[in-house]
């Protein structure tokens, strides 16, 4: 037998490779070993009808929240994230130096999910109250931002911490006074780590040209498009010159959907002036599972609706953050040695409301819906045969 699955019939769409074309693909082990038209089923031990639908590289969202139990915005990550089409995501902060090893031993290698993270500055990560009550930031106290307790964390985990985060918000940071001494020392870890860093804007204090200062090449501005102050946009509606001279510099631009922060006025306006994100990512977490978010097939599905094509969309939550996890030729591709991570979905047609975090709506003639899913090579979800 050449194959132990063959996933065939699909219209397989491949951003890494300019494909969209029906092809069927042969998996071994937890590689693709074939990627063809016709590949015959008799050389497979078991096969996936993809009649319909569209198979493409399992999908990665590089802004999740899964450590639920201990954060309050953890959410569990199989479900939520594989079984709708994410077969790697990456946890932005959820953990600290002080909470990381429990999110190792107890998500990160119990998850059918691939997963990553990226450390929060602040040793506590996200365990900051529940948000009815007034929230006690991270950053609320500088001495839980220690750079060489987080140095030590990524140094014992190189395999799966992928970079730092911080959530810059005046209300996270004892009114803002926290925000910039504690900016400098993410600064300094994601240096001597020699790793991104990712930086959360909304209700910052800081101007977001003093922000972006402190960011450098392949640092991730997550949350682009929020409507919040220190947003990309000025009181005009025009991008920042310093968003240009960041993306410019290769500083990259993630959506991170999030409770609060995707308006489409701002994804608008930016688009139109030719601000697109690199990549798109939900924030998926448990205060937007049950909308606006969803999933991150939604938030791919908003933006086709803002006019971005299949293929370009597609690239953003799989070639595109390949990049980003350091996996690409790996992950996020079809390519025949690759990993075998593939989603299938269903591109519905028809008129689809879909709301912001504001409650405004647009509505979209496409929908991607999440239908199957195979990670390394075994299958998770097998679509339902309609025919
Ligand atoms: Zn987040």
């Amino acid at each position: 037998m050449k194959y132990d699955l063959l996933v065939c019939n699909g219209r397989a769409v491949d951003p890494s490779q300019g494909l969209d074309d029906p092809r069927d693909i042969g998996l071994r082990g937890d590689k693709i070993v074939g990627l063809g038209k016709n590949l015959d089923p008799l050389e497979a031990r078991d096969t996936v009808d993809a009649r319909g639908l569209l198979v493409t590289p399992g999908l990665i969202d590089c802004h999740v929240h899964v450590y639920p139990g201990v954060s309050h915005y953890g959410i569990d990550p199989d479900p939520n994230c594989l079984e709708r089409g994410v077969t790697t995501a990456v946890d932005a902060g959820s953990a600290g130096a002080a909470t990381w090893d429990g999110f190792r031993r107890y998500v990160i290698e119990v998850s059918a999910t691939r997963l990553f993270a990226l450390l929060n500055i602040s040793s506590v990560g996200m365990v900051t109250g529940v948000e009815t009550d007034p929230a006690v930031g991270e950053l609320e106290d500088l001495r839980h931002c220690s750079v060489s307790a987080a140095l030590e964390t990524v140094e014992a985990n190189r395999d799966v911490i992928l970079g730092i985060k911080i959530r810059l918000s005046a209300n996270l940071a004892a009114d803002g006074r926290n925000e910039l001494p504690a900016l400098k020392l993410a600064r300094e870890a994601a240096e001597a780590a020699r790793l991104p860093l990712m930086i959360h804007t909304p209700g910052s204090s800081l101007p977001l040209s003093r922000i972006l200062a402190e960011m450098r090449r392949g640092d991730l501005l997550t949350h682009c498009f929020h409507g919040h102050a220190s947003g990309i946009l000025d009181e005009r509606g025009r991008v920042l010159s310093a968003v240009r001279e960041a993306v410019r510099r290769g500083v990259r631009l993630d959506v991170g959907h999030g409770k609060g922060s995707f308006r489409y006025p701002v994804a608008e306006q930016a688009m139109r002036q030719g601000i697109l994100p690199g990549t798109i990512s939900s924030d998926l977490h448990s205060y937007n599972l049950e909308g606006p978010v969803y999933d991150l097939a939604t938030t791919v599905s908003k933006f086709l609706l803002l006019g971005v094509s299949l293929d370009e969309a597609l690239r953003m939550v799989t070639a595109a953050p390949a990049e980003v996890v350091g996996m690409q030729g790996r992950l996020g591709t079809l390519k025949t040695g690759a990993e075998a991570d593939l989603a299938l979905f269903e591109l519905a047609e028809g008129r689809f409301e879909f709301s912001d975090v504001a409650g405004e709506t647009r509505t979209g003639r496409w929908k991607l819906v999440p239908r199957g899913v195979i990670r390394a090579g075994r299958v998770v979800k097998r679509p339902e045969q309609t025919a």
